[in-house]
């Protein structure tokens, strides 16, 4: 077993920059998915411990983070930045052992973690209004401001990904966080806390409240102080989400998943695109809202890219997160019990391949076999609805009008992918397909924090990620001057 290389006590929450138990005593276990044994205990806030952080985050705002100025914040945001990189080993190890991500994939969290808080650091003092030409006799202009006080809800496929895209644009815009983040994966979100205070962050800018999402989730969301939340995460729960928004009339951004169509035709660069191509499916082990979850071939080609996806899955390797091999363990059993449930449903016929699970793995672990999939209709549950595991669907299609209709055949749109040598093809599927990003002969563009995310349909609607959160974390004030 890992030594987890805490320096706090996760068992408590994080309100006005102190440490403390929860309100109600009670604490939640963290279970290591690679082994299921259990390596820490969190607090289980409750809508007490919700309260006192909405209180400390006015408190905050109401004093010297409210004061500050763009250029102050931007300078905190860069010193963590910093003391991410610093303490990168630590967060890595953190992660890897709490949600059993990879430690190479890990490592890569913690990066883009540090290059938010620069990217939002850098924005802090760009951000401005505009003078509006209006009516003789009049300055009319605008202003930025932030919302106030903030909630977030974040899961725990990429905790770390997801409070730096989210928090990190909600501070350099003046707002005060509070932030519940996954009961699977808090001991990230809890380092950041406090890291945060080292970099000079004031008292209640940033408040943590682990604890079930039910309690401190739904408390947070119930809580009309709050004048903008944030969430990633299931349909379900983020209906639920906007619903308790819509009863406070407060701006909501959701960010849902998706079943992303990676569209190959057959002028494609197959050697480029093989490795992106499973690459897509595989990472943190198939739990990415982003994962290229359906690969749709133009069928010319369709039996050789079969083969070689079929190559490519067969021979990755599953190994405990600390091992560091091509796929980890699913976060939980709950998580590997949703995805063997939608494996059941495919015949034997319909298994293209299948990765070997190596001997000797942990028993408590929560390890799926990397799975490619076939002979399936597109209208098949298994190559609609998202599965978050390690399993991929091969789709073949005639040409390029068949390709965009199943590629948009689904609820779901946030990212796409097309490989084609073809540069007109390239730019009419760009506008035709369903998705809140499309990538020409790449995909994940390496995560890009600096490129507006989001979905359209059930992925959800608002941008995060890039200039254009800063916009979301803003309310607009128009200011009207009658000089003569
Ligand atoms: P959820 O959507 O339930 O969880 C996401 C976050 O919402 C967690 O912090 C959770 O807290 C919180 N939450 C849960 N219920 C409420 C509520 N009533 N009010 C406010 N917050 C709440 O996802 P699951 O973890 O249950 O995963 C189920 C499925 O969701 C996955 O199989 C996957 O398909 C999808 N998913 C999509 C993600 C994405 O990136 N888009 C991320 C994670 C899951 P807590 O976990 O502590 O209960």
């Amino acid at each position: 077993m890992t030594d987890l290389p805490l320096w706090f006590d996760p068992s408590q929450v994080f309100i006005s920059g102190q440490w403390r138990a929860p309100a109600g005593g009670d604490t939640l276990p963290v279970v290591d998915p690679s082994t299921g044994a259990e390596i820490a205990r969190i607090a289980r806030g409750t809508e007490t411990d919700i309260t006192d952080a909405i209180d400390a985050a006015e408190a905050a705002l109401a004093g010297d983070w409210g004061a500050m100025t763009a250029a102050e914040r931007g300078r905190i945001l860069f010193k963590l930045g910093d003391l991410v990189l610093q303490n990168s080993d630590a967060l890595a190890t953190l992660e890897a052992s709490d949600v059993g991500k990879p430690l190479k994939q890990a490592k890569n969290d913690v990066i883009a973690l540090a290059r938010y808080c620069e990217f939002y650091g850098g924005a802090a003092d760009k951000l401005t209004g505009e003078t509006i030409p209006f009516n003789a006799g009049f300055t009319v202009y605008t202003l930025r401001e932030p919302h106030g006080v903030t909630g977030h809800i974040i899961p725990w496929n990429y905790p770390m990904q997801i409070i730096g895209r989210s928090i990190g644009a909600a501070l350099a815009t003046g707002n005060a966080c509070v932030l519940k983040p996954a009961e699977e994966a808090c001991l990230t979100a809890l380092a950041f806390a406090d890291l945060a205070q080292q970099a000079g962050l004031p008292a209640g800018a940033l408040n943590v409240v682990p604890g079930l999402g039910v309690e401190a989730g739904a408390a947070l969301t119930a809580e009309p102080r709050v004048r903008h939340l944030s969430f990633t995460g299931s349909v379900a729960t983020g209906k639920k989400v906007q619903i308790a928004a819509a009863e406070n009339i407060v701006p909501v951004t959701l960010e849902l998943g998706g079943k992303s169509p990676q569209v190959v035709f057959e002028d494609a660069d197959l050697d480029k695109a093989l490795p992106f191509l499973v690459n897509a499916g595989i990472q943190n082990a198939g739990q990415t809202c982003s994962a290229g979850s359906r690969i749709l071939v133009q069928r010319s080609i369709h039996d050789e890219l079969a083969a070689r996806l079929a190559e490519a899955i067969s021979a990755l390797k599953v190994a405990p997160a600390m091992d560091d091999a091509d796929v980890g363990p699913l976060v939980s059993a709950r998580q590997k019990g949703i995805v063997d449930g939608f494996l059941a449903q495919a015949t034997p016929d319909q298994i293209l391949a299948q990765a070997a699970l190596p001997d000797g793995l942990p028993e408590g672990g929560n390890y799926i076999a990397p799975t490619l999939l076939g002979h399936l209709a597109p209208d098949h549950s298994l190559a609609q609805d998202e599965i978050f595991g390690p399993v991929q669907t091969l789709i073949p299609f005639e040409d390029e009008e068949d390709a965009i209709r199943i590629a948009n055949g689904t609820k779901y749109g946030l990212v796409a992918s097309v490989w084609s040598a073809d540069g007109g093809r390239q730019m009419r599927l760009a506008k035709r397909l369903h998705a809140g990003q499309v990538f020409l002969n790449n995909y994940g563009a390496a995560g890009g924090v600096e490129l507006p995310f989001g979905g359209v349909g059930h992925s959800g609607h608002g941008r995060e990620k890039g200039f254009e959160a800063l916009y979301a974390f803003t309310a607009l004030k128009t200011v009207a001057a009658h000089h003569g």
